[in-house]
């Protein structure tokens, strides 16, 4: 199981790195956004959003919103937002996640 794991892990790795990542569509994409900017990611998919995002003509501008928002939301109080306030916001993304900016890819 563990290698199983591992093995899936490297493969998705390598197919990221080298621009296949034909499973990662845009709503997968969105799905995985608030987790990456959470920093909660594998690194495995991390490295598949990374790529998907690279070569997304929609995706980066959708993440730059949620990372606006979230900068906007901690602006006034610099890093003193409350962690509740914080995952409400991810919250409200997450349940956006159904509606992608564009067509999948
Ligand atoms: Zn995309």
């Amino acid at each position: 199981m563990r290698a199983e794991r591992m093995l899936r892990g490297a493969l998705m790795k390598a197919l990221a790195l080298v621009g296949l990542h034909p499973w990662l569509t845009c709503r997968e994409c969105v799905r995985l956004v608030t987790e990456f900017l959470e920093g909660a990611l594998s690194p495995e998919d991390r490295a598949l959003v990374l790529a998907h995002l690279k070569g997304c003509p929609h995706c980066p501008r959708y993440v730059r919103q949620i990372e606006l928002a979230v900068q906007l939301a901690g602006a006034t109080t610099s890093n003193s937002v409350p962690p509740a306030t914080r995952a409400q916001l991810l919250d409200a993304f997450r349940r956006e996640r159904h509606r992608p900016p564009e067509e999948e890819t």
